[in-house]
């Protein structure tokens, strides 16, 4: 039956991981916390079966433009799907109301505000609903990094709705936060689903910043006419990129908290349309846009978490077609973030630290960036390469006496006694003329000065790479070094661990390194996407896309997905029975838009 919908509604003919237990849990009407990563497929965790139940499925989502997008490409689908919210007229609210009680909607989209009202909850109890979904509800948790109090008040569905099941849906979650979902909701004896926090199919890059403009050109000039975002740490930066860049003939938008409410609606409409390639923005961008075909994130500075990373730049390649992920940083990035919370007179909030710690040990780290990120979040990524991250793929240059360098390091913690942390290791093995060192007489051990030609900042990346790989552990409340059993291999010459190129040094790679880096990485995780496709073909139904979106006054993703275009480029439907085999093409968009995009398939064989 699930089956059946998802492929008479959707088009697709088979499940993303954990999508068919959510589902099941949701026929069964059992509660259920569900975390999948962003693309993984939530939003018909809980369409599917509320198409397979009788009555109206209730679903909670805290943006208003979130709701319309959902809405809307529902509707695309066939599915009878409605919004309630402030921005609509009282006709437009009574006119919901009226096809509730008709029993013509599956799919009611409301607010948490809204919904606990008193009214509302009312005629709740008199319609006929089937289930209650929670849309990021990570917003529930003070834990998380984007709690809304009014989230709070939805701990009542389950008191007035005991007999329905509630299911909590979020792409962030620490176990922490999980944990703090379901007591929160209320939830009875739920169901937990927790997903791979992987996304294979994005291919992330680190890279210092020293030539941000052409580091940053180099990925626009590989995904011409495609839409993706650069995320920039202050207004003044966004600015003043969006002003080189356009002037450099690149279609680029700004969106910060600094332009008036209009001007930003404009500039994300104009995104969300393809009528612009790239927005650049602080961090306000993003959240409520549902827009698959991102094909590119490059932050332009360093996030102050690896949650928030993982948000940003997860926003690429939902449809889970292959996307860049370009990071670029410098030493400063901290500095900067720590001046912002010095400067507000605030504290850093709980935690910030230790997150901003973590984020820099990414940007400096050897460990492969998937297994680096999902490891954050408490997975173990198997395998030994993961093919799309620029130190699996070999565009990163490693020290090639890693071994004797390491082991300098690792016997100067042992011969420190395993009693001090990075900064300090990294001055004893400079040979640094530091008060401290000279009272511990530490000028004295044989690993005094072994490194004296690299930078500080050089042997203290080296200290973090070894840790991120766990030859060295961090301890207590100072971080003091200790070697693991792993590391004791490294002394015994017996495990070779990967140290980076200090990229300071190192011209000849940030001048060509990206571009040959990236047709390498597009060689290996883009091949299979574009495989057999008709390049100019897929451009020609882009554009058919983009004209019926225009028409419908819709995104157009919600017309048809970038994979759902590439499979008709490659596949040639030449009758409706061929095109409702295509990807993503249901019954609905069969009947919609299959002649018009037949005719063009036509057009394009002919000639
Ligand atoms: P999330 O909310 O988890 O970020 P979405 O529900 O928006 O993800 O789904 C991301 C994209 O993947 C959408 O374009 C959706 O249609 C598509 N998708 C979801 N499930 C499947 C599936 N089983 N097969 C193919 N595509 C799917
Ligand atoms: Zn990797």
């Amino acid at each position: 039956m699930l089956k059946e919908a998802l492929k008479k509604f959707w088009g697709y003919d088979g499940f993303r991981p954990l999508q068919e237990e959510a589902m099941r849990t949701v026929l069964e009407r059992r509660d259920s916390v569900v975390i999948l990563p962003t693309g993984g497929g939530k939003s018909l965790c809980y369409q599917v079966p509320s198409i397979c139940l009788p009555g109206l499925a209730v679903v909670v989502s805290p943006l208003i433009s979130l709701m319309k997008d959902q809405v809307d490409a529902l509707r695309a689908c066939g599915v009878p799907a409605a919004y309630i919210n402030s921005s609509q007229s009282p006709e437009e609210r009574r006119a919901v109301s009226r096809s509730i009680e008709q029993g013509q909607l599956k799919l009611l989209y409301i607010a948490p505000e809204r919904l606990v009202q008193p009214k509302t909850l009312e005629y709740l109890v008199r319609s006929h609903v089937s289930l209650f979904a929670i849309d990021e509800a990570h917003c529930i948790s003070e834990w998380g990094h984007d709690f809304r109090p009014e989230y709070r008040e939805l701990s009542l569905l389950k008191r007035q709705f005991p007999q329905l099941g509630v299911h909590a849906f979020t792409a962030t979650a620490t176990p922490r936060v999980r944990e703090d979902i379901a007591v929160q909701l209320g939830l009875a004896d739920p169901v937990r689903l927790v997903g791979s926090f992987d996304r294979p199919n994005l291919i992330y890059r680190v890279e210092r910043r020293d030539r941000l403009v052409e580091q940053i050109r180099k990925v626009l000039d590989q995904h011409k006419q495609e839409t993706g975002i650069i995320y920039c740490l202050t207004r003044r930066d966004g600015d003043t990129l969006h002003l080189t860049l356009s002037g450099l003939g690149y279609r680029t938008l700004p969106y910060h908290a600094g332009l008036s409410d209009e001007e930003r609606h404009r500039n994300q409409d104009a995104f969300v349309g393809d009528r612009v390639d790239t927005i650049i923005a602080t961090v306000a961008f993003g959240m409520g846009i549902d827009k698959s075909n991102v094909r590119y994130v490059v932050h332009a500075g360093m996030p102050k978490s690896l949650e928030n990373y993982q948000q940003e730049s997860g926003r690429a390649g939902r449809d889970g077609l292959e996307a860049d992920c370009l990071l670029l940083y410098s030493a400063g990035d901290v500095a900067t973030w720590k001046q912002r919370w010095g400067r507000d007179e605030t504290p850093p909030p709980d935690g910030a630290l230790e997150s901003l710690d973590a984020m820099s040990a990414y940007c400096v780290g050897a460990v492969c960036r998937h297994k680096a990120l999902t490891r954050y979040f408490g997975q173990e990524l198997a395998g030994d390469s993961c093919g799309a991250c620029d130190l699996c793929l070999g565009q990163v240059d490693t020290v090639p006496d890693s071994l004797i360098i390491a082991q300098k390091i690792l016997s100067s913690v042992v011969r420190q006694q395993e009693r001090y942390g990075g900064d300090y290791t990294a001055l004893v093995l400079r040979g640094s003329q530091d008060q401290r060192i000279m009272q511990n007489g530490h000028e004295r051990l044989s690993t005094y000065g072994l490194l004296a030609q690299e930078s500080q900042r050089t042997v203290r990346d080296w200290i973090e790479q070894l840790a991120g790989q766990g030859y060295l552990r961090k301890v207590g409340e100072y971080n003091v070094l200790e070697v693991t059993p792993l590391g004791r291999q490294v002394l015994r010459g017996q495990a070779t661990p990967r140290l980076l190129k200090p990229a300071d040094i190192d011209e000849k790679r940030t001048k060509t390194g990206f571009s040959k880096a990236s047709s390498s990485a597009k060689a290996s995780v883009a091949a299979e996407s574009w495989e057999g496709v008709d390049r100019p073909l897929f451009d020609a139904l882009r554009q058919l896309r983009r004209k019926l979106a225009d028409d419908m006054g819709v995104p157009a993703y919600i017309v048809f997905s970038d994979a759902s275009l590439r499979d008709m480029a490659r596949q040639r439907p030449q009758t409706l029975d061929e095109f409702r085999k295509i990807r993503g093409v249901g019954d609905r968009k069969t009947e919609d838009f299959g002649e018009q995009f037949i005719e063009l398939i036509a057009e394009s064989t002919g000639n």
